[in-house]
């Protein structure tokens, strides 16, 4: 199959072929061709499946055969996403396949000055991406009229309710149009964005490229247990060790990315760190500067890191695990992109073990485990599986028998999901973990 194939016109073909995309995608072969057809959509696409050329190059194809000229403060499409780096990333995308085509495109989101936006949005955009809290300013400033809206796109929808844009939202479809196209996109599928979008959407069709909540089989997993005090201290030695290039790091506090990136400067090495309390221009330099490798290391948090693009990303560690399960799908998935592999590498505490289960049984894998020697935990992390199991009363940790015998206990094999029966887990997956300190009491 080719995109000419899939009857798309030559000024796009000409883009694709311009930004080397010769085959399309499986999510594209299968959204091209609805989207063209006016068809509403619910697709459910790993990350780093070219989702977004899957919604926008049919989309720019639509508004450039038909439909009126925009008017001025209006927009005919509107790509909604959660963060601000993804609607900068994804407009990057657009503006890209858009390139020989008349249309014009804009990004807006939070953070930084509205006027210049109201300036911009004067003679109209045709494709508008935005975060939900902008767009609703904008809208409420009257610098956006809604009316000539025929296509709306919601771009990692689930994590737009998780950020608690369930009322942005619902205030966002009261300003559109009744008569419009909706096409919903999500890495992960959760039972409520199911509901939701069976009332949102006109009979859409469902599109499921993977199995659902199954992590990119091109990312090599595993965690390393560790003590909670000793995460950096391990972090800076397998660096060290596997001579780290660029690293993707998160963490799960905006306090814990200045502490690691503190540490990590303190050190010497070159590491910057982004978070949703800093300036969205501090944010997009660091992450400017780290997709260029001018910075080695990038230490995140979940809400600033998500869905973004970074070519040739080797590896992303998880310096703690998301409290939310599906979260680590998205981690990960920033690397092993557009078909390369890469390694995620999980720096596991005994207060953790709770959401290592729920990653696995979400995953349905059971993560293979590495001790790391000399890092071995005095805290043990309780065994896991991925029937949600945990083996809750640690068995007594047996002394090392030398002092270089130790280091090897679970020693497992690289689980990807190609090992993974694709079966609907027996249990249901818990959404949001709540945190219980399993590992032994500290001695006062
Ligand atoms: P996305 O999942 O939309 O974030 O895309 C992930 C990466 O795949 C981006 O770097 C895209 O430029 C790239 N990509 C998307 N579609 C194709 C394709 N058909 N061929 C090659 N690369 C692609």
């Amino acid at each position: 199959m080719t995109f000419a194939t899939l009857g798309l016109i030559e000024p796009l073909l000409r883009a694709l072929e311009t930004l080397g995309y010769q085959t399309p995608t499986p999510v594209q072969a299968q959204a091209i061709p609805a989207v063209l057809a006016g068809r509403d959509l619910m697709a459910a696409a790993q990350t780093g499946t070219g989702k977004t050329a899957g919604f926008a190059v049919p989309l720019l194809q639509l508004l450039t055969l038909e439909g009126p000229k925009v008017a001025a403060n209006s927009a005919r499409a509107l790509i909604l996403c959660p963060t601000r780096e993804l609607a900068e990333q994804v407009h990057a995308s657009v503006a890209e396949y858009a390139q020989n085509l008349p249309l014009t495109t804009y990004a807006v989101y939070g953070g930084v000055s509205i006027n210049p936006q109201m300036m911009k949005l004067r003679k109209g955009v045709d494709i508008l991406v935005a975060t939900p809290g902008r767009l609703i300013d904008l809208f409420r400033q009257n610098a956006l009229k809604l009316n000539q809206l025929q296509t709306l796109v919601l771009d990692e929808a689930d994590r737009m309710l998780d950020l608690g844009f369930s009322e942005e939202l619902a205030n966002i479809y009261r300003m559109l149009p009744k008569k419009r196209q909706t096409l919903l996109f999500s890495a992960t599928f959760s039972d409520e964005i199911r509901s939701l979008a069976g009332q949102m959407l006109n009979d859409p069709l469902t599109i499921e490229v993977s199995p659902r909540n199954v992590a990119a089989n091109t990312v090599k997993q595993w965690v390393v247990p560790v003590d909670k005090k000793r995460k950096a201290e391990l972090f800076v030695h397998l660096m060290r060790k596997g001579r780290w290039k660029q690293v993707l790091v998160f963490a799960k506090t905006r306090n814990g990315v200045d502490a690691l990136v503190d540490k990590l400067q303190g050190l010497g090495i070159n590491a910057d760190g982004i978070h949703g309390d800093k300036p969205q221009a501090t944010r997009q330099r660091a992450l400017d500067r780290f997709k260029s490798s001018d910075v080695q290391i990038l230490v995140a948090t979940d809400v600033a890191a998500r869905g973004l693009d970074i070519e040739d990303l080797p590896l992303v560690v998880n310096f703690d695990l998301p409290i939310v399960a599906e979260d680590y799908i998205h981690r990960i998935g920033r690397t092993g992109r557009a078909g390369n592999t890469g390694e995620a590498i999980s720096l596991v505490c005994a207060d953790e073990v709770n959401m290592l289960s729920a990653i696995e049984m979400l995953t349905r894998q059971t993560l293979a485990r590495h001790m790391e020697q000399d890092f071995e935990p005095e805290h043990r992390v309780p065994d896991t599986d991925a029937s949600g199991q945990v083996v809750k009363k640690p068995k007594k940790p047996k002394k090392p028998k030398s002092s270089g015998g130790g280091g090897k206990r679970n020693l497992g094999k690289w689980v990807d999901s190609g090992e993974v029966a694709p079966a609907e887990p027996s249990i249901k997956p818990v959404r949001k973990v709540p945190v219980f300190n399993t590992g032994p009491r500290k001695k006062k």
